[in-house]
């Protein structure tokens, strides 16, 4: 039985406040009720002797009555009694008057009980607000209701330029159809799966998809609304998600943004993390806690894997996976196809361009263009959107999000190509290297403007000098392109140096690979047993002498010269190549390993090893 979560208690300042300021307002209420003229009693003896006065109340120490005022109008007054003997005055004046008895029991009444009443009154509420059992069940349960989408109109064909992500999602739809020929053959399907991506590029749609092709309840909560003010409520929503689901079921539950929720634990500011923590613990509970027999499928998006509590990665929760990447060329034409149906075009107007104007930008940035240039064209009083018009808004949205440094120009992405290039031509023509898998030019975040995949072909626990020395090659390719091609190194290339400077380093002081230092541990660093590779390319602490580290300085940039050299002269060799490559990457933005292969003339097999 998955344990209960109790509620906590969470007392407030903020009550007390409130309660103090509740009693202040009412006390300044009842002090300023305007009530009777207070009037002096000369004023008072006045009045009466000018037969003023019609009526008074006397008490043991004051005077209220009515008088008529300069102008006539009878007015109320109060004032403090000073002749002890006012009865044999008031008898010549024909004033109506009698006695009274204090009334200061009403006025305490009024300014202190009946705050103090309200005062617990609130207390009271919001305890129960708060409070356990029942109370929180009542609370809990009105803002836990979620509500599940019976028929979600969305289609797989709504969603374009992720067919690698779709293939995985469609065995999840299959499941979701006939979850009975499944469960029948003992399958274990995934509890969770986890769609991961930068923001925009449809993961929201996709599980909106999956439930629309499926055909079945789409439960769907954002992780961040389950960080409430109350603790104990997120908590009770997923509870009431995960019941309501498994009446439900088959269905899919979805949770957006799970990175708000699923924080790694003792990872925020400052305290007040109680509640998340609950819920997210709650989460785990219920995800453990049922069978994914019953056709219940959970899904959950975020743009911040790095972030998310290892707990909810582990088997039996999110462990399916699925990437949910920027679109490249084709992607962004399929798009911009699928949102184009909602325009009016003219005929002029040619989204190829527009896709390759737009690498980087994301199916929602897409979208964005294409509603901007619809604007455009109202404001301009046109029956079609033109080119002219999607020009206009690329350049606005391109332009904006190149403030951002999320998109390059075309000068970059050309030097980004050959670069790249660079780098998998070394490392097909250098023996002992792993096999190129994939060459992107497609931006990912603002550090790597492109990439080069390369997939080792098998586990390696050793490395030799001569596999480390052909890595150093690979690392140098890049900076050695840019060079030949542009006669220049560009700043891009700055991370690969320090990389290769790095390993050489270790090389020499760590290995003893070294030739004039020969056989000499210079450093001694514990390595970390779970990093492997770019672990020990860490530079050492220092555990020598000047002189050494003169020498050693030396035969590191000798060591790196004459790689340079090696390179230079093998790219040189391949220029045709080189250039080859890097026009279809610009053509292209990804080129996987079996067409790289036939790029360079290498038998495909050798390669794209890897998969
Ligand atoms: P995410 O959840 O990954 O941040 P969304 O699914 O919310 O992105 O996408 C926002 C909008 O952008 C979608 O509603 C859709 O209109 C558009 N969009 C994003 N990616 C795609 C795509 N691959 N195909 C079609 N439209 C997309
Ligand atoms: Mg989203
Ligand atoms: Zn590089």
């Amino acid at each position: 039985m998955p344990p209960k979560i109790e509620p906590h208690h969470k007392f407030s300042i903020w009550y007390v406040l409130l309660g103090i300021w509740f009693v202040f307002i009412l006390n300044n209420m009842i002090s300023n009720y305007t009530g009777p003229t207070r009037l002096a009693y000369s004023e008072f003896l006045d009045h009466l002797r000018s037969e003023r006065v019609r009526e008074i109340a006397i008490s043991d120490q004051m005077i209220a009555g009515t008088y008529l005022d300069k102008e006539g109008k009878e007015t109320k007054f109060t004032t403090v009694r000073v002749t002890p003997d006012l009865a044999k005055e008031l008898e010549g004046h024909q004033v109506k008057f009698r006695g009274e008895v204090e009334s200061a029991f009403l006025r305490n009444l009024l300014s202190w009980v009946i705050p103090i009443f309200l005062f617990v009154g609130i207390w009271y509420f919001m305890m129960k607000r708060m409070g356990p059992g029942a109370g929180v069940m009542q609370f809990g349960a009105s803002r836990a209701k979620v509500y599940a989408e019976e028929a979600v109109p969305t289609r797989f064909e709504d969603v374009a330029g992720v067919d690698e992500a779709k293939g995985e999602l469609e065995e999840v739809v299959n499941f979701l159809r006939t979850p009975e020929r499944y469960s029948r053959l003992g399958g274990r399907l995934p509890k969770g799966v986890l769609l991961l991506g930068p923001p925009g590029t449809g993961k929201t749609l996709l599980a909106r998809a999956v439930a629309g092709e499926a055909g079945v309840p789409f439960f769907s909560i954002s992780g961040s609304e389950f960080v409430e003010l109350f603790v104990g409520v997120g908590a009770a929503r997923v509870r009431e998600l995960f019941a309501q689901a498994k009446e439900k079921a088959p269905c899919i539950i979805f949770i957006d943004e799970l990175d708000a929720l699923g924080k790694a634990r003792g990872m925020s500011v400052v305290g007040g993390h109680d509640e998340r923590e609950q819920t997210l613990q709650q989460l785990l509970v219920e995800m453990d806690g049922f069978d994914p027999r019953v056709g219940v499928i959970i899904m959950a998006a975020t743009n911040r894997p790095e972030i998310l509590d290892p707990a909810l990665l582990r088997a039996g929760r999110f462990d399916r996976q699925v990437l949910v990447d920027k679109p490249d060329l084709n992607g962004r034409l399929a798009i911009l196809k699928v949102h184009a149906k909602r325009i009016t075009l003219a005929e002029d107007v040619k989204l190829e361009t527009l896709a390759q104007r737009t690498p980087g930008l994301s199916g929602a940035d897409l979208e964005n263009i294409l509603n901007e240039g619809a604007l455009l064209a109202a404001r301009r009083d046109r029956e079609e959107v033109t080119m002219a018009d999607l020009e206009e808004a690329v350049d606005r949205i391109v332009g904006g999000l190149e403030k951002k440094n999320r998109v390059i120009n075309e000068r970059e992405k050309r030097i980004v190509a050959h670069h790249e290039t660079g780098h998998a031509l070394v490392a097909a023509f250098t023996p002992g290297t792993d096999k190129v898998h994939k060459i992107s030019i497609i931006p990912r975040g603002i550090a790597a403007l492109g990439y080069t995949e390369q997939r080792p072909t098998e586990d390696r626990y050793l490395m030799g000098r001569s596999e480390l020395v052909a890595r150093v090659d690979v690392l140098l390719g890049g900076r050695v392109a840019e060079r030949l091609v542009f006669g220049e190194v560009s700043t891009g290339a700055a991370n690969d140096l320090m990389r290769a400077t790095d390993m050489v380093r270790a090389m020499h002081t760590q290995y003893g690979m070294g030739t004039t230092l020969g056989p000499v541990t210079y450093s001694r660093r514990t390595q970390p047993v779970f990093l492997p590779q770019d672990a020990a390319m860490l530079p050492p602490a220092q555990e020598f002498s000047e002189a050494t580290a003169a020498a050693l300085d030396q035969e590191l940039k000798a060591f790196l010269d004459e790689r340079q050299a090696h390179v230079e002269e093998l790219l040189s060799r391949h220029r045709d190549k080189l250039d080859k490559v890097a026009a279809r990457l610009l053509e292209n933005e990804v080129i996987d390993g079996k067409e790289f292969a036939a790029l360079v003339g290498l038998p495909a097999e050798e390669a794209a090893g890897g998969e």
